[in-house]
């Protein structure tokens, strides 16, 4: 979804997902580009692999029971015929079997109790300045209640790439996450998880009042940036997927950190 702003009764309302804030914090000249200017990812093989696994481990958890040997049917039913090139299709099913079958494994050892699966949530507007407010918006993999009460949302990765602890706690989208969680479950308690279903890998964090007040701060910011139009560029190996590359000055300069000119 794109970065839109809005005029309402006089006021500029910002909407902003996770993958947005997660973009920004890479580098404002990726983010402007991308999301601002309405240029998407170009899809690739994993990003369209990781939609498909999602669809079906929605499934899955909707469709709860499923025994192994219907995994190739429940696949089936949900599998998107033509999202992938003709050659990538039978690799990628195969893939999509084997991470279901991880995930399917996961149920068995943990003792959550399910909530929601891919569901979107939305906060009200929230005030960031004088004449601003700011709407976050997204798509939790899985939201689950844990034994002690908290509030678990789990996203599922598909490769085997995780953050570290502090980078996760420092992503503004693990407070956009934290705070659509607290406002569509009443939740105080809430733990932002990362689970890579090809290694079993999981990196989890609880924002404390210090976290929360903190990511507040770099979302306020990323707000008047957005407004201002104002964003610096950072390089860095994100460079590489970035669709402003090829006229980036940052790279252009030497891969040093430059603000835009006013
Ligand atoms: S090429 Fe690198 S520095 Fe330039 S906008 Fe993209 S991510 Fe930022």
């Amino acid at each position: 979804m794109a970065v839109s702003t809005l005029d309402i009764a006089e006021r500029v309302v910002c909407r902003v997902t996770p993958a947005q804030a997660h973009v920004w914090a890479l580098c404002g000249g990726f983010f402007h580009t991308q999301y601002r200017s309405g240029k998407s990812f170009i899809p690739t093989y994993s990003s369209l692999l990781g939609t498909s696994v999602h669809e079906i481990i929605a499934a899955f958890d909707q469709a709860i029971g499923v025994a192994q040997e219907d995994f190739e049917s429940l696949v089936g039913r949900n599998w998107r015929a033509g999202r992938f090139v003709k050659d990538d299709d039978q690799r990628a099913l195969s893939e999509a079997m084997t991470l279901l079958a991880a995930y399917a494994d996961l149920r068995r050892s943990e003792t959550v109790q399910v909530l929601d699966s891919e569901v979107f949530c939305q906060t009200r507007p929230r005030t960031v300045g004088a004449r601003q407010a700011i709407v976050l918006s997204g798509r939790i993999d899985r939201v689950a209640r844990r034994d002690d009460g908290k509030i678990e949302l789990l996203d599922f990765k598909t490769g085997a790439v995780l953050p570290t602890r502090h980078e996760l706690y420092n992503d503004p989208a693990t407070t956009i996450y934290h705070l659509l969680a607290a406002e569509r479950y009443s939740a105080q308690r809430i733990v932002v998880a990362q689970l890579s279903l090809r290694t079993g890998a999981r990196v989890e964090v609880e924002l404390d009042a210090d976290g929360v007040a903190a990511g507040k701060e770099r979302l306020r910011e990323m707000a008047r940036q957005l407004v201002a139009d104002d964003f610096s560029l950072t390089p860095s190996a994100s460079c590489a997927f970035c669709p402003a590359r090829e006229t980036c000055p940052a790279l252009l300069f030497g891969g040093e950190t430059v603000e835009r000119p006013l």
